[in-house]
């Protein structure tokens, strides 16, 4: 089922204080933009948003952007009615469980922005507690030029207990005034919503990874310059312009855009190709991430193990290795562009 703008009314915030665990990607562009739904609708109590975070670079952010900010952890919890859990996942529970549940109110509705801490039962969240799931389909700094410009937002939302009645309620009205009603609301479940994130993330997107540096690999033998295959796979951003594509007119819809060689030689490779080893492949994926064992791996490398941020650099670094990431470097270089 779909949500839209009529199904989402925002008076159940009325009078309510929300707060802002974590002022990043999601916490920065969420608050914004709620904030200013509140400013442009009428209320009898304005709702009162606080953020909360350490005194550092994010701190400094919010402030800049006219919130101030608390770095008292217990005192911010104190004073939630819906407490915004937008802190990175592999942190949250246990934020959670040392600095903000001792002091929440009992009937504080706490929203997540993923299912992630929700479906493998991470966080310890009291029985009288709600916890609602708004899981945004766009990056932070989307989710705010999206807000101020392109009207292009959609999220899934979930109920995952209900123990005030509100929940439900709050997840709507908080859906459309952070703007996700501009296009669409989904309903979905934090079970769904992990699945689908992780699976497109450790299935979908690391094949795409892969594909493009044996691609990149056997065109360079073949003579290709780095200039030609960095352009032509990516810079141009014709790949970009063609998810865009498959959005507006369709999967397969948009290929009528491309010519007839492109069409007939995109069509027949895929269903050509032998794709046994892969739905194998990725049925082993889907299922370590279904009953927790990608979420237990990913939990040691913080508990014991070297630590998430130096594992992914770690792996980062052996993509320097890479025929596509030294070419595109000289690339970049060349055309003074920065590298993220
Ligand atoms: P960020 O990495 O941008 O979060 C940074 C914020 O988290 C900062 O305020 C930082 O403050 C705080 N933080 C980090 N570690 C800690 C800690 N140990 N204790 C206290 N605060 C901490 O997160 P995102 O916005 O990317 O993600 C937030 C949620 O949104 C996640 O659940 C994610 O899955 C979800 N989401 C993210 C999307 C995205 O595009 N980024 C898209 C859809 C959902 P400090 O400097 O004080 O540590």
């Amino acid at each position: 089922r779909e949500f839209y703008e009529k199904d989402c009314p925002l008076d159940v915030l009325d009078g309510k204080t929300a707060v802002f665990v974590g002022y990043g990607n999601q916490g920065r562009a969420q608050a914004l933009n709620l904030r200013d739904t509140i400013e442009s609708s009428k209320f009898s109590t304005p709702p009162k948003i606080v953020v909360a975070n350490e005194n550092d670079r994010y701190a400094a952010q919010a402030e800049k952007d006219g919130f101030g900010y608390t770095s008292d952890w217990a005192a911010a919890a104190a004073q939630a009615d819906i407490l915004f859990l937008l802190v990175p996942d592999h942190v949250q529970a246990s934020l959670f469980k040392d600095k903000i549940a001792a002091t929440l109110k009992k009937t504080c509705c706490i929203v997540v922005a993923s299912g992630y801490n929700v479906y493998y039962g991470y966080l310890d969240v009291a029985p009288t507690n709600d916890i609602v799931m708004v899981a945004p389909r766009m990056i932070g700094a989307e989710v705010r030029s999206n807000f101020v410009g392109d009207s292009d937002l959609s999220c899934f939302v979930s109920v995952e207990q209900d123990s005030t009645g509100q929940a439900g309620d709050i997840a709507l009205a908080l859906c459309k005034g952070i703007g996700f009603t501009q296009k669409r609301v989904v309903k979905s479940t934090a079970y769904h919503e992990t699945l689908l994130d992780l699976f497109n993330e450790q299935a979908l997107w690391s094949s795409v990874l892969a594909m493009y540096r044996v691609g990149y690999l056997i065109l360079k033998d073949m003579g290709l310059s780095d200039e030609e295959l960095v352009h032509e796979m990516w810079l141009s951003k014709e790949p970009a312009k063609v998810m865009e594509h498959m959005a507006d007119d369709g999967f397969i819809g948009q290929l009528r855009l491309h010519s007839l060689v492109s069409q007939y030689g995109q069509l027949s490779g895929s269903l050509e190709l032998d794709t046994t080893q892969m739905r194998q492949v990725f049925q082993q994926k889907a299922d370590r991430i279904k009953n927790g064992t990608f979420a237990e791996e990913f939990k040691k490398l913080e508990q014991g193990g070297a630590g998430v941020q130096h594992t992914v650099n770690e792996l980062r670094k052996q993509t320097e290795q890479w025929d596509l990431v030294k070419g595109e470097h000289k690339v970049r270089d060349h055309l003074g562009l920065k590298t993220l």
